[in-house]
């Protein structure tokens, strides 16, 4: 508390790691004289500026961006950009922090970064978002590169903020380097990138029932969230055969009693392109919508909270338990409050982390990277089958970490573990970070 006032989110994180991680920490001995753990919690630097900009009716504007590089101990650091009036430093901080270990785990050379600004996109109009990308791109551009930090999009940047941003670098460059990942698939970005999070954190739900021998054809799947995560999990759900019941976003939440089809999906996904809120759906869709709910509250037997940290608290999850639902299977990053994670370990129901769950969209944000350093494009299979195999392997890390170590059922403990061994060796071996 002390060394961090005031960052909540971050001090949350930070436990959930050492409380996984320390019966293994206290036997190592020279890392912990060398203050492994300690030094891991605090960011290599933290960048703060100021972002000005013209709005529409020629007043001037000011908005707070970050960048805090984490660390670069596994690879140049990498990690999303998030434009919401939500962001802080602590917001930043835990999703800088979650990054390390989630990009470990991908098994590619990244590090850890988060950066973003307290800004509204939704707010804005076309052109004032234009002049704020600009404006965040003149200072982040000294900041970054293909070598030594490498942004993504996350809340509340997509691809045409990407773009923008990637536009700018390149004016102020003058060289073409992969400064940013998620691009248009065809001027420089992966395919199956935008698709990444989504797909993976279902093929990764798939992975941990396969061991519960369930399956996820004719399974209720509730999902949270309407953005790029939850819309792509919804696809590859229903791809994989299952029965998607709910979706939703800050307002409130649509439910599908007897599951939502492709064409819906579809219709949602333009719509929400267009910047409808889903109160505006439930004619054209057929759903229900409850105003001001989540979705825990509705029978199903997967959940998928796709939406925001701390978005599911105890009460919610004491409801999914109460429901029978077999796993809780995490798209965003962080989405359960400290109660609510206590519930589900108590009621016994696993949980796959988002440092883990998540990951896909990372990977491909690497393999886009990769593929950026060649000159070159893979295909879309190329890519998923990619995608499919690194969520096994980080599935197939979180086993073997269990072995004499956790119950490999607890894919909290295995995948913090699994993370956190491979980079404090790493920290430990270099010694001078
Ligand atoms: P988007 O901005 O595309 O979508 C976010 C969705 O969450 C929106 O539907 C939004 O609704 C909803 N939401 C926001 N706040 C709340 C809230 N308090 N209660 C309920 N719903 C809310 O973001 P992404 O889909 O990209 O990201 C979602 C999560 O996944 C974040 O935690 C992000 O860090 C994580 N993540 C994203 C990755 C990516 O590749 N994009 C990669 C790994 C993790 P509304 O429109 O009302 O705000």
């Amino acid at each position: 508390d002390a060394r961090n006032p005031g960052e909540p989110e971050f001090r949350q994180a930070v436990e959930d790691v050492a409380r996984s991680v320390m019966p293994w920490y206290v036997t190592q001995d020279r890392m912990r004289r060398r203050q492994v753990l300690e030094r891991l919690t605090e960011p290599d630097r933290t960048v703060s500026f100021r972002v000005p900009w013209e709005a529409d009716d020629g007043s001037v504007r000011f908005n707070r961006g970050w960048r805090v590089q984490f660390s670069q101990v596994m690879g140049p650091y990498k990690g999303g950009l998030r434009f919401a009036p939500s962001v802080n430093q602590s917001v930043l901080k835990f999703l800088g922090f979650e990054q390390i270990f989630k990009n470990t785990l991908t098994g590619l050379p990244m590090g850890g970064a988060k950066g973003g600004a307290d800004f509204d996109p939704k707010e804005a109009s076309e052109a004032e978002l234009r002049r704020f990308c600009h404006a965040f791109m003149d200072e982040l551009y000294r900041h970054i590169g293909p070598d030594v930090d490498v942004p993504a999009g996350d809340m509340g940047v997509g691809m045409d903020e990407i773009s923008l941003m990637f536009g700018r670098y390149l004016t102020l460059k003058n060289t073409w380097h992969g400064a940013l990942t998620g691009k248009g698939s065809t001027f420089g970005g992966s395919a199956v990138r935008t698709e990444a999070t989504g797909y993976g954190c279902v093929y990764f739900a798939e992975l941990m029932l396969e061991r519960l021998d369930r399956s996820i054809e004719d399974a209720r799947v509730a999902i949270s969230g309407s953005g790029n995560v939850a819309l792509y999990a919804a696809e590859k759900a229903l791809d994989e055969g299952a029965t998607v019941v709910t979706l939703s976003d800050s307002g409130g939440t649509l439910v599908f009693e007897d599951g939502l089809d492709r064409d819906t999906l579809e219709t949602v996904k333009t719509r929400k392109g267009d910047g409808a809120r889903l109160s505006e759906l439930a004619d054209e869709t057929g759903g229900s919508y409850r105003d001001g709910a989540a979705p825990w509250g509705e029978q199903c037997d997967i959940a998928l909270p796709c939406a925001t940290q701390n978005e599911m608290d105890g009460d919610a999850a004491k409801a999914l338990a109460d429901n029978g639902v077999w796993l809780v299977c995490e798209g965003a990053n962080m989405p359960l409050t400290s109660d609510a994670a206590q519930t589900l370990r108590d009621a016994g129901i696993p949980r796959g982390p988002g440092k883990a769950s998540n990951a896909g969209g990372v990977a491909v944000s690497g393999l886009e990277e990769s593929q950026n350093a060649q000159r070159l494009y893979w295909s879309r299979d190329e890519v998923d089958r990619q995608l499919r195999d690194i969520m096994r392997g980080i599935h197939d890390d979180c086993l073997e970490v269990a072995d004499g170590h956790a119950d490999d059922m607890d894919y909290v403990t295995c995948a913090n573990l699994a993370a956190f061994q491979r980079v404090s060796r790493a920290l430990d071996a270099f010694w001078v970070f």
